[in-house]
């Protein structure tokens, strides 16, 4: 196989888009097609300070490693989740630490600015003890996280002055987190669902850079770069349902070439046509936490600081 710009040896064939290349090439156009979709998708301009959400895994490193070659002003913030199931169980062993290892390593190596916030020291719980505390005892600690994560990711945007939020969720799951919202038609999850969500009333605008490459060309991307990263998934994901759908859209994906970026990119079409929603539509109106000031969709006190109470009130 031949690398379609130089005619040198492909390391990378891309059956879904018919093209193959060399290292040198795939690594010019990994950057040239997110700096295409920043634009398109109007995610943010040449002067906003970004804030790079980052796990430790292949896909974040790799689009912070991506904005900073495109010359953007884009910092890293890591959540320590205390998730440190290590071989010997302790504190600076397992998932957290490991994840906080990776990070700190890649943004020391290349001088960028990262900021850590350890949950546990911020607010006295990890999250697999406030999912303890929370759930009745039962270990199931995803939708802690999840509220945890959406809640500090926003604090710290807003409070850190940045312009905007830049996760590094790939086609892989954002096909199967719309799988699953169109399984059951969740109409305020496919309303939420895309590459760029304005921000208002104190919510950080938030992007999605590299909603359209596969999660293989991320990882080739990751290992072509020499980025170090984490490869476990965090313990928890095992049997989750997401991995479930991933790997039913893979099965269709071998069948298919492409059927998975056809699912998303048409969903977005469908998006902006209005299938979903009126275009003078406005998004729902957001109250203002009175506990951290934060927005939410309730009135009274935001998910994270209920939570945080009711943890609190078992201890
Ligand atoms: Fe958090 Fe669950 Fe993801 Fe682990 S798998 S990082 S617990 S949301
Ligand atoms: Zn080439
Ligand atoms: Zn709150």
């Amino acid at each position: 196989m031949k690398c379609r710009a130089c005619g040198g040896k492909a390391v990378v064939n891309m059956r879904q888009h018919k093209l193959a290349l060399c290292k040198e090439h795939y690594l010019e156009w990994v950057p040239e097609q997110v700096a295409r979709f920043i634009k398109k998708y109007r995610m943010f301009g040449p002067d906003e300070k970004i804030l790079v959400a980052v796990s430790g895994g292949k896909d974040s490193l790799s689009l912070w490693d991506i904005l900073i070659r495109l010359g953007y002003n884009a910092d890293g913030l890591y959540l320590g989740l205390g998730i440190n199931e290590g071989p010997d169980g302790g504190a600076d062993s397992g998932y957290s630490a490991e994840s906080r290892r990776m990070v700190e390593q890649f943004a020391l190596g290349r001088g960028l600015k990262l900021h850590v916030v350890d949950i546990q020291q911020e607010y006295g719980h990890s999250i697999p003890a406030l999912s303890l505390m929370t759930h009745r005892g039962q270990n199931r600690p995803c939708s802690v996280c999840g509220v945890t994560k959406r809640h500090e990711m926003n604090r710290m945007a807003r409070e850190l002055g940045y312009d905007v939020l830049a996760t590094g969720h790939n086609l892989d799951d954002e096909a199967a987190v719309l799988f699953g919202n169109t399984l059951s038609w969740q109409k305020d999850f496919l309303l939420r669902q895309g590459p760029m969500l304005p921000g208002h009333d104190g919510l950080a605008r938030k992007v999605k850079p590299l909603c359209r490459f596969y999660e293989k060309e991320m990882a080739a991307y990751a290992l072509l770069r020499g980025i170090d990263y984490i490869y476990e998934e965090c313990p928890y994901s095992v049997g989750s349902t997401s991995i479930y759908y991933k790997e039913l859209l893979n099965q269709l994906e071998s069948e298919r070439p492409g059927a998975k970026l056809a699912f998303y990119l048409k969903y977005l079409e469908a998006r902006v046509s209005g299938l979903f929603i009126q275009p003078e539509e406005q998004p729902q109106a957001l109250h203002t936490c009175p506990v951290c000031g934060q927005p939410t969709q309730y009135e009274g006190k935001c998910s994270f600081c209920r939570m945080l109470e009711k943890a609190n009130s078992e201890t």
